[in-house]
């Protein structure tokens, strides 16, 4: 099988190893040589390009509005989320998450809610998860970087579903995603994006209204108010679930495949 010099970053920003057989005329000892040092590789099987558009995604129900935030650009946005109090995250953060990226990232990526180190920093993503977030963007040649010459189909921005850090890194509870949605949902109006990348249960549940487990969501395309969104496992259980990372690479690449035929469309 002959990989693309894309799909041999990809593999390589996961963590993945492919063997690639040698040349029939290689010499003997090259032949020989064994294949990865970790076996067995979890290579996973190629994705190979679609002829047609995968079978559509069941139709979600439609999430909520932005509501009376509708009206609000970016720097009213951002006053509202650091003053907001409406659950009781506010009482332990030490500040609120708002989202990184260019504010007109032709990409979005949806995570969950800040953990201490984002809720130290203010920004989403910036531990172990954030760090292999970045590579498999890298890999796709995205970008988190608000600033550079960068066109915006190479910008990702980055949010959450929540913008408080849950304490103990607890799961969020569904009134605490309620009261934060709105923020989210203007946040997607605002970019615009031409792709959503939602990453594990709760930004699922928070774009798509489904329980579904991501195993069972991931491989199609879904819409989100009419943006095509793909679903795909979250960083923090990659880290814990190596194996998996060659689906997420798979929806990568599913995630870069419908891009570029947005864009060429
Ligand atoms: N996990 C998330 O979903 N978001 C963050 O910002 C950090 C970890």
């Amino acid at each position: 099988m002959a990989w693309t010099e894309r799909q041999h970053r990809l593999l390589a920003a996961m963590g993945l190893r492919v063997w690639t057989p040698p040349a029939a005329d290689a010499p003997a000892e090259t032949m020989a040589e064994p294949p990865p040092e970790r076996a067995p590789t979890p290579v996973a099987a190629p994705r190979v390009a679609p002829a047609a558009e995968p079978p559509p995604a069941p139709r979600a129900a439609p999430a909520v509005g932005s509501g009376a935030l509708g009206a609000l650009g970016w720097p009213e946005l951002r006053e509202a989320v650091a003053a907001c109090r409406a659950c009781s995250l506010c009482e332990k953060r030490t500040q609120t998450v708002f989202g990184v990226g260019h504010e007109q990232a032709q990409w979005m990526v949806v995570g969950e809610a800040p953990g201490e180190q984002e809720d130290r920093e203010g920004e989403p993503f910036v531990g172990a998860a954030g760090q292999l977030l970045d590579r498999m963007l890298a890999a796709l040649q995205l970008t988190r970087a608000a600033d550079g010459e960068l066109p915006p189909a190479q910008r990702v921005y980055i949010a959450n579903t929540l913008k408080c850090r849950p304490p103990g890194n607890r799961n969020p509870q569904p009134d605490e995603l309620a009261k934060c949605e709105p923020f989210l949902v203007r946040q997607i109006e605002l970019v615009k994006p031409r792709l959503i990348l939602a990453m594990g249960r709760f930004a699922v549940q928070a774009l798509l209204r489904s329980d579904e487990p991501i195993g069972k969501l991931r491989g199609r395309v879904h819409r989100y108010q009419g943006v095509p969104l793909i679903v795909t496992y979250h960083p923090a259980y990659l880290l814990r679930n190596l194996p998996e990372k060659a689906k997420a690479w798979d929806d990568l690449c599913l995630a870069a495949e419908v891009f570029e035929r947005r864009a060429a469309g």
